[in-house]
């Protein structure tokens, strides 16, 4: 009954919903929105909450199954497809994210949320284990790349713990990992953003490379040739390491 193309795999556990469900804190915001609630395995707990829950589901057969089991879901609460939304037209205030993810649109997801960061403060999610762990890296490791930089500039990321496929009806093929991003804009980056993640993409873009040689088509500013960084690659270089980089490149462009 599940539908693959929708990235459907339900999870059977409750206790591992209460979890991720707990992994939000509530505070200064309220409004949740979940992304896929499915059969409502997580919207269950969240109704529990001191917040007001909207969900966003494409699935119609789960949209209906939600309607009839919680009544507190007005139909102003279902907001559609989370990659149509617009975040920033559709919501009033501040507005935390949580779901088991659809794995086919996990990095679509996050790059959402940190495009929105102004309006998302928290964020709890269920990606593949894979995804979570390129998330959360810190450099000098191989999970460490654009996902870690982008991500952690504007928001501390939190690994919590790993989900075996076994609880999840169909099981996927790969274990999961849940992962709470907190907002926390770094020192340095406002202003700058567009320049920030082309820098990082770049860097990142032919990873075993020097620097020097992965910017050379964004044009190096001449006063920045000699840098230090240059011989450096980039998973060398702390999510810190990139924004003042960007600034000082800024400066002499
Ligand atoms: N939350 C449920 C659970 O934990 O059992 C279902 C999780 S399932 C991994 C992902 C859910 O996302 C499915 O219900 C699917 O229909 C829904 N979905 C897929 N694409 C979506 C999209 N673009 N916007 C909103 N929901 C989507």
């Amino acid at each position: 009954r599940a539908k693959k193309h929708l990235g459907q795999h339900f999870l059977t556990d409750e206790n591992i919903a209460k979890n991720i469900v707990d992994g939000l804190s509530y505070e200064n915001y309220n409004q949740v929105l979940e992304v896929g609630p499915g059969m409502g395995v997580l919207t269950k707990y969240l109704l529990e909450k001191d917040a007001e829950i909207f969900v966003a589901e494409i699935d119609t057969e789960s949209i209906a199954y939600l309607k009839s089991h919680y009544p507190k879901l007005e139909d102003r609460h279902f907001v559609g497809d989370f990659l149509r939304l617009n975040i920033a037209d559709s919501f009033e205030g501040q507005v935390s994210v949580i779901g088991n993810f659809p794995y086919n649109i996990s990095s679509q997801i996050l790059f959402k949320i940190i495009d929105h960061y102004d309006r998302v403060p928290e964020m709890v999610g269920m990606f593949q284990k894979e995804v979570a762990e390129r998330t959360a890296a810190v450099p000098r490791t191989k999970d460490y790349g654009i996902l870690s930089v982008l991500v952690q500039a504007l928001y501390d990321v939190k690994y919590l713990f790993t989900v075996h496929e076994n609880v999840f009806n169909p099981p996927p093929k790969v274990k999961s990992g849940v992962i709470r991003l907190t907002r926390n804009p770094k020192e340095g980056l406002t202003g700058n953003e567009v320049l920030f993640k082309q820098i990082v993409k770049a860097g990142f873009g032919q990873r075993r490379k020097k620097l020097s040689n992965s910017w050379k088509a964004l044009g190096i500013p001449e006063e920045l040739k000699t840098h230090e960084f240059m011989d450096k690659r980039a998973e060398e270089l702390s999510v810190a390491d990139f924004i003042a980089f960007t600034k000082l490149w800024k400066e002499h462009s």
